[in-house]
């Protein structure tokens, strides 16, 4: 094979692992942006669970005040009872009482009913401390998970521009400048196998004779269509990622 296009296939799968590696890299900082949001729901709903609760509470003390308060004036009319004259004043006294005691009443099965609210309030704010610990336990750990392949990309990324420098230093003048400026136009792939008399990217069909050149990997040829550099891999795949579309 002619070591320059020998040579550019290599530096297309250094460009092509660098720019995957880039890509995960760049979109790490808002997995991690998704993960806190996480976290800040799970709080959130800790804290509306405990107020609720707490407004209950404060709810159903307000509710015991109010019936001490009519129990107190009830046992003031059970005495005054035994104190009145008349029948008039009697029949009063006991509507009075019976006034009170439907009050009490009413309060009391208010009081039942707070209490299984009550209940429910508790179990959903257990319910919610339950759930954002054993989420920020999942999200911590992947969070971890993220900086150290963070860590091992960036390293990854180094190296490979290592290689790349080294690479480029073996490769003649015009063919790495003519690499760089398809590079540059086509989304970071200037080199793509040719199969079966078509330029695998752009799957233009080659002209006959230019494919049987391009079968020879003797020389640099470009494709019609898109310009790219073509190579004739017998048993290698595509140097270029295959998910990147044609432009
Ligand atoms: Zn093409």
């Amino acid at each position: 094979m002619f070591p320059d296009l020998e040579r550019l296939i290599r530096l297309q799968q250094l460009d092509a692992a660098a720019s995957e590696a880039t890509r995960v890299v760049e979109a790490i900082p808002s997995r991690i942006e998704a993960l806190d949001a996480q976290l800040t729901a799970g709080a959130a709903a800790v804290d509306d669970a405990n107020t609720r609760l707490s407004e209950k509470k404060s709810e159903r003390a307000a509710v015991e005040k109010t019936l001490a308060a009519v129990q107190t004036r009830l046992s003031r009319f059970r005495e005054q009872l035994m104190a009145v004259k008349t029948n008039k004043e009697y029949t009063a006294m006991q509507h009075e009482i019976a006034t009170a005691e439907a009050d009490v009443q009413e309060r009391e099965n208010t009081i039942l009913e707070h209490m299984l609210e009550l209940d429910d309030l508790a179990a959903a704010v257990t319910a919610a401390d339950v759930a954002l610990a054993g989420s920020r336990a999942d999200i911590e750990r992947t969070k971890a998970a993220l900086q150290t392949e963070r860590g091992e990309l960036e390293r990854a990324l180094a190296s490979t521009a290592r290689k790349r420098t080294t690479l480029t230093e073996t490769i003649g003048a015009p063919a790495q400048a003519l690499f760089e400026r398809i590079s540059k136009q086509r989304q970071g792939i200037a080199v793509v196998e040719a199969r079966d008399g078509l330029c695998t990217l752009c799957n233009v069909r080659l002209r006959p004779q230019i494919f049987n050149q391009v079968l020879l990997n003797t020389e640099l040829i470009q494709c019609d269509s898109c310009n790219r550099i073509l190579y004739h891999g017998p048993n290698a795949k595509s140097a270029a990622a295959t998910t990147v579309d044609a432009p």
